[in-house]
């Protein structure tokens, strides 16, 4: 599943799913960097179009790469919260995923910026999660690029995407090595095409 079933945003009201906007603006997300080469060739892509976009980033990868991050930081663009390992809320107790969460925002505080965005890895969070992180705007998607699933072909990824993707739309990518091949081919085909079309890519 590509498109996010409109039934979930019906769920889970108080999460993200989509901006409403009758503007031609489509918002990129990049999960589960910061790490070399990866972030950097999205870096150098959004560069080329002039494009903002929004990085969920893992606390220990922030930890192990720090200048990464922080090109992240000079170039403008947006980032939140991942936890800092990666935890997939349906299996972690409570405290233990807070407190994850808390780890990651220390990090990334250690760059003298904050951040009130959260993204739930795996998209798997429960109710009684969220309702410990008011202090967070918790960022979903609309579409699912499936950049990280290596058994479908990349042409597909990028057809999918292509035709999900809307004004307001919230795209997940990942700036991870699963993900690399995917996405080193969506990506640079998606952000001509949008641009051609007269939309811009803006941060959250
Ligand atoms: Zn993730």
């Amino acid at each position: 599943m590509f498109k996010t079933p409109s039934i979930l945003p019906l769920i889970y009201p108080s999460l993200t799913w989509k901006i409403k906007t009758s503007e031609k603006v489509i918002y990129l997300t990049f999960d589960d960097g910061p790490i070399p080469e990866v972030t950097e060739f999205v870096l150098e892509q959004l560069a080329l179009y002039k494009a903002k976009a929004t990085f969920f980033c893992i606390g220990d990868n922030v930890r192990k790469h720090p200048d990464i991050f922080q090109k992240i930081i000079s170039d403008d663009h947006s980032f939140g919260n991942h936890t800092f390992n990666h935890l997939n809320g349906w299996k972690t107790d409570n405290k233990t995923y807070i407190k994850n969460v808390a780890l990651c925002q220390v990090e990334i505080e250690k760059h003298g910026v904050k951040t009130n965005l959260f993204r739930p890895p795996y998209g798997r969070i429960k109710f009684s999660q969220t309702s410990k992180l008011v202090d967070y705007k918790i960022i979903m998607w609309d579409v699912l690029t499936k950049d990280y699933n290596q058994s479908v072909g990349k042409e597909i990824v990028l057809n999918k995407t292509l035709k999900h993707s809307e004004a307001g739309s919230i795209v997940l990518m990942h700036d991870s090595l699963k993900a690399y091949e995917n996405m080193r081919f969506s990506l640079p085909k998606f952000l001509e095409v949008f641009s051609d079309k007269g939309y811009r890519f803006e941060k959250l």
